[in-house]
C-alpha cells in the first residue's frame, strides 16, 4: 500500500521554476531521506505537498483519497531555522499545539491534553524544561520540543526537514530511535537530509531530487554514486572527497 502519491507536482516562485513535474510514490512504513543539492527544491516539495505554498500543477493522495480528506493524518517538522523562537510560549505549550487537531482550535486544551504532552516531552527527555521559553532552549532541545510536537501529534505520515541541522550527537540519536520506533509502527516518514555518510544508515528508501526527481527508490539500489553524481554534478567531488561510502558495491 502507498501512503502517499505524488503526481506531476510543478511549483515556480516569481516565473522561476522551483519544482519541475515531481512524481512518485512512497510505500507505507519507509522511512524515506530526501537527498539533493542546496536549491533543489527540497523544502519546496515538502511545502507544496502540505499546501503551505500554492502548486502550478499537481496532485497528492493520501492512503489513496485527496489530501485535504487526509490532512489529519500527516504531521510536520519545519526546519528550526524557519521558526520564530522569540515567540513568547513555553515549551509544553507548543507540544500542545500538536494537540489541535484532536481537540479543535477553539477548545483550551484540559488535564488529559496537558498529561499526555507532558508523556511527548517525557520522551524526548525535555520533561524538565516543560516550562522554559522557547527562546531559552539550546537547538537541540528545540529540536526535541519539535519531536514532543510532532509525537503528540500522532499523525501516520510525517515530513520532517533537516532535524539534523545543528542538533548535537545525542539529539541525532534522539531522533533516529523515533524515526525507527514509528517506522516499526508502520509509519511513513519523509525526511530531508545533507549528510550523504549517514544515508546508508538511516534511510530504507531515498528521493534524489535536483528539481525533478533523479532516481526514487529503495536506497540500495538508488543510492549509488552515478545516481548523486546526476543529482550533485560537479559539486559531488566535493562531498566525497573524504567519502569511501558512496563506492557503489
Ligand atoms: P532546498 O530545500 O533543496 O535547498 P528550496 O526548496 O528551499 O531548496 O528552494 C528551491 C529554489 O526555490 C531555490 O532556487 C530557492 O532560491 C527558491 N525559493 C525558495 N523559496 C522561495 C521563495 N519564498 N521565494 C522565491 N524563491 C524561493
Amino acid at each position: 500500500m502507498n501512503a502517499l502519491e505524488i503526481k506531476n507536482i510543478s511549483v515556480t516562485y516569481d516565473k522561476q521554476p522551483a519544482l519541475e513535474d515531481v512524481t512518485f510514490s512512497v510505500p507505507e512504513g519507509s522511512l524515506t531521506g530526501i537527498i539533493g543539492p542546496n536549491g533543489a527544491g527540497k523544502s519546496t516539495l515538502i511545502k507544496s505537498i502540505l499546501r503551505l505554498i500554492p502548486k502550478l500543477s499537481g496532485d497528492v493522495k493520501v492512503y489513496g483519497k485527496p489530501y485535504k480528506e487526509q490532512r489529519k493524518m500527516i504531521g510536520y517538522v519545519p526546519q528550526r531555522s524557519e521558526v520564530d523562537w522569540d515567540f513568547p510560549t513555553n515549551a509544553l505549550d507548543v507540544v500542545l499545539m500538536g494537540r489541535y487537531g484532536h481537540i479543535g482550535w477553539l477548545k483550551r486544551p484540559g488535564k488529559k491534553e496537558k498529561q499526555f504532552a507532558m508523556e511527548c516531552l517525557e520522551k524526548v527527555g525535555m520533561q524538565d524544561y516543560a516550562k522554559r521559553q522557547i527562546s531559552q532552549l539550546s537547538g537541540g532541545q528545540q529540536q526535541r520540543v519539535f519531536l514532543a510536537r510532532a509525537l503528540a501529534q500522532d499523525a501516520q505520515i510525517y515530513f520532517m526537514d533537516e532535524p539534523f541541522a545543528g542538533v548535537d550527537a545525542a539529539t541525532e540519536k534522539a531522533i533516529m530511535n523515533l524515526l525507527q520506533e514509528w517506522k516499526k509502527q508502520g509509519k511513513t516518514v519523509l525526511v530531508v537530509h545533507h549528510d550523504l555518510q549517514t544515508v546508508r544508515d538511516y534511510f530504507d528508501h531515498c528521493l534524489l531530487l535536483n528539481k525533478t526527481p533523479v532516481k526514487f527508490g529503495p536506497t540500495d539500489k538508488v543510492f549509488t554514486y552515478d545516481n548523486l553524481q546526476e543529482t550533485y554534478g560537479g559539486a559531488l567531488s566535493i562531498l566525497t572527497q573524504e567519502s569511501t561510502l558512496l563506492q557503489e558495491g
